[in-house]
C-alpha cells in the first residue's frame, strides 16, 4: 500500500532523513520506534506533505506522492493524526469530528461519528462540551478519531502514547489494535517501543534518521540488542 524508497529531509542546510526505506501492506499495523529526535515525525509530515521531501519516493496505492500539497492526500486515503494532537479547543468535540469528515456530505458521517463514540464513549458524553476542556487522553481520542472520520485506507499516528497515564495508553494501544478489523491499515510511530511492537506486525528501528533495524514486532521484541536499547529490560 506504501512503499518509501530513499526518503531524505531537511531542517534548511541540515539533513534529518537520510535515506529511509520502509513499506506498509494493505491491512499491516506496522510501527516506527525510535528515541526522541530520531527524525519519526519528520517521516510522517513527509507521508503526509506538511514537510518537504529533498529526495527519495514516496508511493502510495501505486502512485507517486511527489507534488501531491497536503490537503489533497486525505482524498487519496492517507491521513495523519499529528503528535500533539492539534485539535481545535474551541470548538465542540462534535464539530471536530465532523471537520474530520470535511470530505463528505453524505449520511455515513453520522456512523461513522457513532463507530467514533462506540470506540471511545467518553466522546458521546462530551460531544457538546468545548475540546479544550477535554483531559489529555480524551484530546488523543478525539485526536484519532478526527482522523478515522476521514475513512483513510492508511491512518498515519504520531505518538498516541505521549504523556498520558499507563491506563489510558493501554486503552488506546488497544483500540490502535483493533483498527486493523475495521480494515485500517495503520502506521505508527512511537518512543513507547514496548507497547506499540506488542500491537504491530512489524517494526522498524530508527536512530538519528536512519533505519537501523526492522522485522516482524514479536522478533523485534525478542531481540537482545532492543530489550536493551528499547525496552529497557
Ligand atoms: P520526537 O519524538 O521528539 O517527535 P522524532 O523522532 O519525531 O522525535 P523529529 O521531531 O522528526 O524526531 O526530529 C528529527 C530531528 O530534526 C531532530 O534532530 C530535531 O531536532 C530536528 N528538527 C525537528 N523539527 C525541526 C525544525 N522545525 N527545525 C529544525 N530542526 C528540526
Amino acid at each position: 500500500m506504501l512503499t518509501v524508497e530513499g526518503l531524505r529531509s531537511r531542517y534548511g542546510r541540515i539533513e534529518v532523513l537520510h535515506g529511509i526505506d520502509l513499506t506498509v501492506q494493505s491491512g499491516e499495523i506496522v510501527t516506527v520506534v525510535g528515541a526522541n529526535g530520531a527524525g519519526k515525525t519528520t517521516l510522517l509530515k513527509c507521508l503526509s506533505g506538511t514537510q518537504p521531501v529533498s529526495g527519495g519516493t514516496i508511493t502510495f496505492r501505486g502512485e507517486s506522492l511527489t507534488g501531491v500539497p497536503a490537503h489533497r492526500r486525505p482524498a487519496r486515503g492517507l491521513t495523519q493524526s499529528p503528535e500533539g494532537r492539534q485539535i481545535f479547543t474551541n470548538l465542540t468535540v462534535e464539530e471536530n469530528l465532523r471537520l474530520g469528515a470535511f470530505l463528505y456530505a453524505d449520511d455515513r458521517v453520522d456512523k461513522d461519528m457513532q463507530d467514533a463514540f462506540a470506540m471511545f464513549p467518553i466522546l458521546r458524553e462530551k460531544r457538546n462540551l468545548p475540546a479544550g476542556g477535554l483531559s489529555g487522553g480524551q484530546q488523543q481520542m478525539l485526536a484519532m478519531s478526527r482522523a478515522l472520520m476521514g475513512r483513510p485506507s492508511c491512518l498515519l499516528l504520531d505518538e498516541p502514547s505521549m504523556g498520558l497515564a499507563p491506563i489510558i495508553v493501554r486503552q488506546i494501544f488497544d483500540v490502535v489494535g483493533s483498527l486493523k478489523a475495521l480494515g485500517v491499515t495503520v502506521l505508527l510511530v512511537e518512543q513507547n517501543a514496548f507497547g506499540a511492537l506488542k500491537i504491530a506486525d512489524r517494526g522498524y528501528v530508527m536512530e538519528t534518521g536512519r533505519i537501523i533495524m526492522s522485522g516482524a514486532a514479536d522478533d523485534l521484541i525478542a531481540d537482545p540488542r532492543i530489550r536493551t536499547a528499547y525496552l529497557g529490560i
